[in-house]
């Protein structure tokens, strides 16, 4: 078909996620053709530098013939086998194990979801579960951070706390509560690191107090770096701290790791950095780096002996999925596994090392307020005023202005509302890719530099 049919059939029939519907009926889509590596050609031939890894996830670069080669192999001996009734599959059972291997701590045990939502929902479920077979049922709370994403399930919108999760949706759930993110460039106490880190840890203790006590809270989650909410670092320590303050409170610390998750930030996981072992974790996207669809939650031994033990002799844990453990998704895992650990991760780290260091060289650029980073994960924090922080007004219409000079110079990144721009780079960038891609990232703040509105705006 051409790209004029394939508008109008996408701009009559389509309903694309996390979109504007009017935006799309009125300028239809960008239809990418095919991607090698960091490039990806569109429709019309016009090559872009992918700077956000489809959707943060495609972290081992398109065209891994590998990945294909599994993902082919397994299809044709079997395409699909069910998890239910006790059936299994050898790809998705070597990639529990070898995943056992690499996660932190006791996290041994693994459920296999769809993507990143479900596991997010299914751990909610699992924690549920877990709460009443400890016989603490009335942990009944979960308290997740400010400006999180959790997914778009009802129960992970709610967990959730970005506007437009929430609007005309009913959530939060009366059960999901939030407490201030860990945002050392906004948070009052932010400058300081020691200062954030007391100021989150007695948040937390006081939405703790607020909701009756610890016996009324079930878990804490959080993203080790705060991905759509705006690409946010805490301060080394943070995470530690907050984990500690759970474990006094026996309420579960569970991190959401669909983005921080396979070598994002630099380790395989990034709660590697501070060697913290969290009870339960998520994860998807890097799973598979995108070729086929699957998420996982990690549960402690503790954790799963916990509901295993509670649940009568031959009595099903209800929960599962016609596509969990699905055979092609987890040879694809275990496919894209052997990348990560045959350099991919090793390069990320070099690559992450060099985006910071060209970070740091916008700082002075009039339109930059704040740059952040953790390895291949990136934010650049726009403001029309330094001093006072100032966000740029939504009028000046920032975020459409610089997609659209980043798609004509070809860069893709992610504008998150008007001032952030989201950077997270396949882990395969080579450090003269990632130097293309920092100059177009420059190139589109020069072009917002000619925009009269903008200037005035500074
Ligand atoms: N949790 C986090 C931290 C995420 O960033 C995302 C997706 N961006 C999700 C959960 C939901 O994952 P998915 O889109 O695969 O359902």
């Amino acid at each position: 078909m051409t790209p004029e049919t394939l508008a109008r059939l996408d701009r009559a029939h389509l309903i694309h996620p996390v979109s504007s519907w009017r935006d799309q009926e009125e300028h239809g889509p960008r239809l990418l053709s095919h991607g090698q590596g960091v490039w990806l050609t569109d429709m019309h031939g016009h090559t872009l530098l992918d700077g956000f890894a489809g959707l943060w996830c495609v972290n081992v670069g398109y065209g891994q013939d590998s990945v294909v080669k599994a993902a082919t192999e397994q299809m044709t001996r079997l395409p699909y086998a069910t998890g239910y009734f006790g059936f299994a599959n050898e790809p998705a059972i070597t990639l529990a194990a070898r995943l056992a291997e690499v996660t932190p701590g006791d996290l041994n045990r693994v459920f296999f979801s769809q993507g990143g939502s479900d596991a997010v929902d299914s751990a909610l479920r699992f924690i549920r579960f877990y709460q009443h077979a400890r016989g603490t049922a009335g942990k009944r709370h979960v308290i997740g951070l400010a400006r999180g994403y959790h997914g778009s399930t009802y129960t992970g919108a709610g967990l959730t706390a970005l506007a437009a999760f929430h609007r005309d949706a009913d959530v939060p759930l009366p059960w999901q509560h939030h407490i201030p993110s860990p945002d050392p460039y906004r948070h009052p106490a932010g400058h300081d690191g020691d200062a954030l880190i007391a100021a989150s840890v007695s948040s937390l203790r006081a939405k703790v107090a607020e909701l009756g006590g610890p016996e009324h809270v079930a878990a804490f989650f959080c993203e080790p770096v705060q991905g759509s909410g705006g690409i946010i670092v805490p301060p080394r320590g943070w995470l530690t701290a907050m984990r500690e303050a759970c474990r006094e409170m026996d309420i579960l610390f569970v991190t959401d790791e669909v983005i921080t998750g396979f070598g994002r930030t630099g380790p395989l996981f990034a709660c590697e950095h501070e060697g913290v072992v969290p009870d339960m974790m998520t994860a998807a996207k890097g799973l598979t780096s995108g070729y086929a669809p699957m998420g996982a939650v990690f549960m402690s031994e503790t954790v799963y002996s916990t509901i295993r033990d509670a649940t009568p002799p031959g009595v099903a844990v209800g929960h599962g999925m016609t596509y969990s453990a699905h055979p092609v998704s987890a040879a694809i895992g275990l496919a894209v596994l052997d990348l990560y650990q045959g350099g991919v991760l090793e390069n990320g780290v070099k690559a992450g090392a060099h985006l910071a260091t060209r970070l740091a060289g916008m700082k002075d650029h009039p339109l930059v307020g704040d740059v952040r980073s953790a390895g291949m994960l990136a934010g650049i924090e726009l403001v029309t005023d330094k001093k006072n922080k100032t966000k740029p007004a939504a009028s000046l219409g920032i975020s459409k202005k610089m997609s659209k000079a980043g798609y004509e110079q070809g860069v893709l990144f992610r504008a998150f509302g008007d001032d952030i721009i989201g950077l997270a780079p396949p882990l395969t960038c080579s450090v003269e890719e990632t130097d293309i891609l920092c100059d177009r990232i420059e190139g589109v703040l020069n072009t917002l530099m000619d925009d009269r509105e903008i200037v005035a705006a500074i």
